[in-house]
């Protein structure tokens, strides 16, 4: 048995925690929003008031959190991981946020002999509820082995894809992709509705050929019903665009279509759909034709 502190038990971390009680782990966890902790602490959580309570005890320290800001304030705060956590601890970010960050605190924990993997995920909220999610792991071989047992409680894929921030740079690529890939489908369903031909006929002939992906497979339908409850909201979308652009910046190479893609996210959050889907970047392709529904 291992005692974790989890930090952010929101869509993602709820789940992720619930599955780590169930395998049997003494689970410490904390959120500023309290009817999280409430909520699992009826199924053996143990609650904690602050960040400090969650990691002084902790083999394992697992944060869930929104973006880099909230990560750097759990991390670096007077109150936080790397202040009160000891050395030896294993202090695992499974947030989506900015590489830079990810070495910031690896660089900094490395100092209070803590060990830091990044290790965000795909999947969405299912895949956390499923236990199916897949990991990307930054960071050294020994402590990725150590956390594997873990990593396969939460899900089927674990890939240890390099140094700290490397989890980082695979999960801005994964999400560069995922918005590429949604635009492109809902400009195919503007061009097929816009020259009159049925768009489900159209979109069922191209999943079934070389343009077949994932985004086809299990959107096509809701978007063209245009049915967008979230699912993975275009504000969290928006914070991966604006990571993926930096990233790119920092590994001085340039991503054009990132560019674009990005701008469209931002339109669709400046729409105020920021609390849709991302399928709903089929509404800021129609508005460019014209086509508002
Ligand atoms: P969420 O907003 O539901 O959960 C985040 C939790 O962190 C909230 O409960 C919030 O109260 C808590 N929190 C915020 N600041 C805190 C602080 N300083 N101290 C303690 N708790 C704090 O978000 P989510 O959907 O669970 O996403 C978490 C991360 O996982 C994000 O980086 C997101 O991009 C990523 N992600 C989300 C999905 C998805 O489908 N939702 C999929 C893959 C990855």
């Amino acid at each position: 048995m291992t005692t974790v502190g989890f930090v952010g038990l929101g869509i993602m971390g709820a789940p992720m925690a619930s599955h780590l009680l169930a395998a049997g782990h003494r689970v410490v966890g904390f959120d500023v929003h309290r009817p999280a902790v409430d909520r699992l602490a009826a199924t053996g959580l143990v609650p904690a008031d602050r960040v400090a309570d969650a990691a002084r005890s902790a083999d394992i320290v697992i944060t869930m959190l929104p973006d880099h800001p909230q990560v750097e304030q759990v991390a670096f705060g007077a109150d936080g991981i790397l202040a009160t956590a000891r050395p030896g601890t294993l202090f695992i970010d499974m947030s989506t946020i900015r590489p830079e960050t990810s070495v910031a605190v690896a660089r900094a924990a490395a100092d209070q002999g803590i060990q830091v993997l990044d290790a965000p995920v795909s999947g969405g909220e299912v895949g956390a509820k499923q236990a199916t999610l897949s990991i990307m792991v930054g960071g050294g071989e020994p402590d990725v082995a150590a956390a594997r047992p873990l990593f396969e409680l939460l899900g089927r894929t674990v890939v240890h894809v390099g140094g700290h921030g490397a989890g980082q740079v695979v999960k801005a690529a994964n999400q560069l992709v995922v918005a590429g890939i949604l635009a492109l489908v809902s400009e195919a369903i503007v061009l097929l509705e816009g020259s009159g031909v049925d768009a489900k006929a159209g979109l069922d002939v191209l999943a079934g050929g070389l343009a077949a992906n994932r985004v086809l497979e299990l959107k096509r339908e809701s978007m063209v019903a245009r049915e967008f409850r979230p699912g993975f909201r275009i504000d969290l979308h928006h914070k991966d665009m604006g990571i993926v652009l930096a990233a790119g910046r920092q590994a001085g190479v340039a991503l054009p279509v990132a560019g674009l893609v990005a701008q469209l996210v931002a339109a669709g959050r400046a729409m105020g759909h920021g609390g849709l889907d991302h399928s709903a970047l089929l509404t800021v392709v129609e508005q460019l034709s014209g086509r508002a529904t």
